[in-house]
């Protein structure tokens, strides 16, 4: 049994993150993934719409990168891949998306709880105060539901965000997460097992134990993400990933391939 493979990292084109394709690939290969994919933050169709992703026009070059690395790393299975954000309004513009490349999948994520907010960004941490988490909580995930529901998306990234500040739900979110992960069943989306959260204030994978218990119970299925923005974080902690996927019930995960899934035993 091999390491599953590390679907969710970054490239400069985001403008918040470093080092280029080869250097991914290469970490890849010494931590000893078989397979990674470039799934990078999809531009929006106003390029002012913020300043961390890439613009539209930078969309062929992210595509010509990734097959650079491919040719240059015949080793290494390299998927390419987007990470897009949901928002409702945007489904037009994600299918015009999807139709520019042959990609192998996408990876629907919210961070956008209104048009004006990314609750991750740093830069708008004070938003937080005076709100309630658990309407943060609540409308985050309504839209992820929403998001498993579009049928946009293989995969969806980072399912509690919210946490990312160590900003927790005073209520009880188990009704949303059930509500969620029955439409990511029923859509046939995939979890992102994200060890990002680990590098942040939360200090804990995404999504966390008790909603992953959950998805499996469900019958959702998992990918594997270290959400790398930098080469050395290619494959991070992918062993307590594993051991937090096994500990549910998972032994198998999934690999896409031009938009069809695949069942893998990690
Ligand atoms: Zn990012
Ligand atoms: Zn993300």
């Amino acid at each position: 049994m091999s390491l599953p493979p590390d679907y969710h990292m970054h490239t400069p084109l985001c403008r918040h993150a470093t080092g280029e394709p080869f250097e991914y690939a290469r970490q890849a290969l010494a931590v000893g993934l078989a397979e990674i994919g470039f799934s990078d933050h999809s531009p929006m169709r106003q390029d002012n719409f913020d300043n961390w992703r890439m613009n539209f026009y930078q969309l062929d070059e992210y595509v010509e990168r990734v097959r650079k690395a491919q040719k240059d790393f015949p080793q290494l299975t390299i998927r390419l891949a987007l990470e897009v954000d949901y928002l409702p309004g945007q489904e037009e513009w994600i299918r015009e998306l999807a139709a520019r490349h042959p990609w192998d999948y996408f990876i629907g994520s919210v961070h956008y709880v209104s048009d004006a907010w990314a609750i991750d960004d740093p830069a708008k941490l004070s938003e937080w105060n005076g709100r309630d988490a658990f309407e943060v909580w609540s409308a985050y995930f309504d839209r992820l539901t929403l998001a498993a529901e579009s049928k946009l998306f293989e995969i969806i990234g980072h399912a509690d965000l919210p946490k990312k500040f160590g900003h927790r739900p005073t209520g009880d979110c188990a009704p949303l997460y059930a509500k969620f992960l029955a439409a990511a069943r029923r859509c046939g989306c995939a979890l992102d097992v994200n060890t990002a959260g680990l590098r942040k204030d939360c200090r804990e994978i995404y999504p966390s134990r008790e909603i992953l218990r959950l998805a499996f119970q469900h019958g959702v299925p998992i990918t594997f993400g270290s959400d790398a923005h930098a080469p050395q974080e290619v494959g991070m902690n992918f062993s307590e990933a594993i051991q937090l996927a096994r500990s549910v019930g998972y032994t198998e995960c999934c690999q896409f391939k031009q938009r069809k899934r695949r069942l893998l035993k990690f």
